[in-house]
């Protein structure tokens, strides 16, 4: 007991302030939410287009990315002869609707938005959620686990993580829905009591990342239930989703927070 005392008084608190705090630290190699400049592309350029691995670039009514098929590998940025195509420290990415992840250079990005009054009155402050893997490879799964560390400490919002959906408000979907979780995921689904929401987690929930189109995946999760909340990434980095998470219930509401070494500067401001 006295060693627990003392171990505490020398480690001093481990829980990270945020959201009321500054975000933790992110690595340098940190990829956020990506930015297209109004600058116009070479003439007869597709380069872009052609090097990315999941179809999420299009040219055809000006340039736009979709971040939610995204695995931000970055190559588009590093071969775009313009530089229309940048990576900034932005992690606040998750959205309430699909067609909000297409990024194009003229349109503002729209962050997620809280929960209706009356669903913030029963989850605001107890979400309980039944994490359902639908074929994942584990790096989503990881990034959201991480959140139950003490550094993170999800519970102190009252988010929490439940074994059986008849306990749960809601699911967090992880992977592309393959061909052999697809029923699985749909009796989950309608063994959560009603009013429940669905959270979908990385670019493989959100579009089928890169097993896009492949007969044995179903493109995510958006075709086949009303999905409240899409956080792109591949894997989203776990301030990615506390930041959605923490939006979709109201404990942050405030616009996106800039990063000291971002280089938008307040323009990328939303
Ligand atoms: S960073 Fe995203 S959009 Fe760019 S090439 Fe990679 S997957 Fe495609």
């Amino acid at each position: 007991m006295l060693d627990s005392l003392l171990a505490r008084i020398h480690q001093k608190h481990r829980t990270m302030t945020f959201p009321d705090g500054p975000p933790p630290e992110l690595p340098e190699r940190f990829m956020g939410r990506p930015v297209i400049t109004a600058t116009d592309c070479l003439s007869g350029c597709s380069r872009c287009v052609e090097i990315c691995p999941t179809q999420a670039i299009t040219q055809a009514a000006g340039l736009s990315l979709d971040i939610g098929a995204c695995l931000f590998c970055g190559e588009c940025a590093r071969i775009c002869p313009s530089r229309r195509i940048h990576f900034t420290k932005h992690y606040g990415m998750a959205v309430r609707k699909r067609d909000a992840l297409l990024i194009g250079h003229a349109q503002k990005f729209q962050q997620a938005v809280a929960l209706d009054q009356k669903m913030r009155r029963l989850f605001a402050r107890s979400l309980k959620l039944r994490q359902v893997s639908a074929g994942g490879c584990s790096a989503c799964e990881a990034d959201t686990n991480v959140l139950g560390t003490v550094g993170w400490d999800l519970g102190r919002f009252g988010i929490q993580f439940v074994a059986s959906p008849r306990h749960a408000d809601g699911l967090l979907i992880t992977g592309p829905v393959t061909k052999n979780m697809h029923v699985a995921l749909m009796k989950t689904y309608e063994a959560v009591p009603e009013p429940k929401i669905v959270i979908a987690v990385g670019a493989c929930a959100i579009s089928g990342g890169p097993y896009r189109d492949h007969e044995e995946i179903h493109n995510g999760t958006c075709d086949l239930l009303p999905v409240d909340l899409l956080i792109p990434g591949c894997p989203p980095h776990p301030l990615t989703i506390l930041d959605g998470l923490l939006r979709l219930i109201g404990r942050i509401e405030t616009t996106l927070r800039l990063i000291p070494s971002d280089n938008l500067g307040s323009s990328a401001s939303t």
